[in-house]
């Protein structure tokens, strides 16, 4: 029998989860079709994604770039066509003739399409973890109402689906642990975490650390907002976070362990002694292999895991003193309401001001704990604009915090 070919949006096609999508897309192309790639601004590298792939449509953030892409297109006789914004995304999500959305786009930037992708009951591959830290029961709902098949490719959460009964994963959107723990026996879930660059840092070396310091991961090559979340350990809560809504659990019941060498993805504990886990090197293409060919298996270019050269595995709980991200997103979930849209909309304006040089590592953690405290936490969060307006109201606060920590150049510049 010939499998029937999927046609698939790349949201963030430029990233590194939408590059590593694409290395494994070239390896099953009797499978899988590109439909569509996008991009923010980079005209280049989405020029060059269209070379190779040649994709019915490509879609950049602003009329200017897809001006000057289509320009570029054009010159070279190739036949995609060229959106822009919101609409043009809205457009290559929700288009019929698409079959898959994989949703790659960093940050609150990606809420609108990953969730339209929902809506139009797509399989979803969810790499963009903020866009369900923002719209978390909203984000569920549209999912189940519109038949969506959503599978995480975040590699802890995949880790977890994987290591499911399938009793569950079979609703895969939504896999309701809580209502079924009875049954299944599921006690825990475990979220494990590398600990980042910093793992080892004491207070006073963090204070000091550098933007290219932080985005040099020592186990993942991941973009720079994702990068710089890891070395906070912001990444694990907003993880934390994430498996909550989709996976349906109680907070207390799932716990974060720091595993330095990356090879456990994370577990699932069960009330018979047992504990199931997903291993494998450190490669995003194994996730994303995996939620391509659900409930099939697809080969995905990653290395085999070597046991021996790994040779040992170390666990230790997190410290959420030297690390207080993630002790502000465990309080965040219980707050509930809007305060992880506000949290995480903190996180981002306070990660590009570091990655930009204009505050310091620990000032992220100090203003995003400084805009919750100043936000209203509104408890209505079930609609798309009280979700933006929550956003949009945090940043400012964050931005005004900013403006009142002196200047890390002027720091710098006055101690030497
Ligand atoms: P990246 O920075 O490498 O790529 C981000 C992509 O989003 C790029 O294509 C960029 O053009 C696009 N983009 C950025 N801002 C945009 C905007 N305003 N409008 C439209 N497009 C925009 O990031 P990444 O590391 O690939 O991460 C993507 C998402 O996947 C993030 O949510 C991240 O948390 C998640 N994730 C990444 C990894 C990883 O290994 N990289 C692992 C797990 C989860
Ligand atoms: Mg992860």
């Amino acid at each position: 029998m010939t499998q029937a070919i999927t046609q698939i949006t790349i949201l963030g096609a430029s990233g590194s989860i939408g590059r590593s999508t694409l290395d494994v897309i070239s390896r099953h192309t009797d499978r899988y079709k590109v439909y569509a790639l996008t991009a923010n601004t980079n005209v280049d590298a989405l020029e060059q994604l269209c070379h190779r792939w040649n994709p019915c449509f490509a879609v950049m953030s602003d009329d200017a770039s897809a001006v000057e892409l289509s320009a570029r297109l054009r010159d070279k006789n190739l036949a995609t066509r060229v959106l822009s914004g919101d609409s043009g995304l809205l457009q290559v999500v929700e288009d019929e003739s698409v079959d898959c959305v994989v949703a790659a786009i960093v940050g609150a930037a990606g809420l609108i399409p990953s969730l339209a992708a929902a809506a139009a009951g797509k399989r979803v591959l969810l790499a963009n973890k903020e866009a369900l830290v923002m719209s978390g029961k909203l984000f569920m709902d549209t999912a189940r109402e519109n038949d969506a098949v959503l599978l995480p490719v975040d590699s802890e959460h995949n880790a977890i689906f994987q290591s499911l009964p399938d009793c569950l994963t079979k609703h895969h959107s939504s896999v309701k642990i809580t209502n079924r723990q009875a049954k299944t026996g599921i006690e825990r879930v475990w979220l494990t975490a590398s600990g980042g660059p910093f793992r080892t840092f004491d207070a006073a070396r963090l204070h000091d650390v550098t933007p290219e310091q932080a985005v040099n991961h020592p186990n993942w090559d991941m973009g720079k907002k994702i990068s710089v979340d890891s070395a906070t350990l912001m990444n694990k809560g907003l993880e934390l976070i994430e498996a909550y809504w989709l996976f349906d659990l109680d907070i207390e019941n799932i716990d974060v362990v720091i595993h330095p060498q990356s090879v456990i993805h994370s577990m699932v504990t069960y009330n018979d002694g047992s504990v199931l886990a997903q291993l494998g090197n450190p490669d995003m293409r194994t996730p994303i292999a995996h939620a391509l060919a659900w409930p099939e298996r697809i080969e995905s270019g990653v290395e085999p895991l070597n046991i021996y050269e790994v040779a040992k595995l170390d666990f230790e709980q997190p410290d959420m003193e030297r690390f207080p991200c993630l002790r502000l997103c465990y309080e965040a979930i219980k707050r509930g309401g809007s305060a992880t849209i506000v949290l995480n909309a903190a996180n981002e304006v306070a990660v590009a001001a570091f990655l930009d040089g204009e505050i310091g590592f620990t000032d992220i953690a100090y203003l995003i704990e400084r805009t919750l405290k100043q936000a209203d936490i509104v408890e209505d969060v079930s609609s798309l604009e009280g979700i933006l307006e929550a956003d949009a109201m945090a940043r400012i606060i964050t931005r005004d915090g900013i403006s009142k920590i002196p200047s890390q150049r002027a720091r710098h510049e006055h101690n030497t």
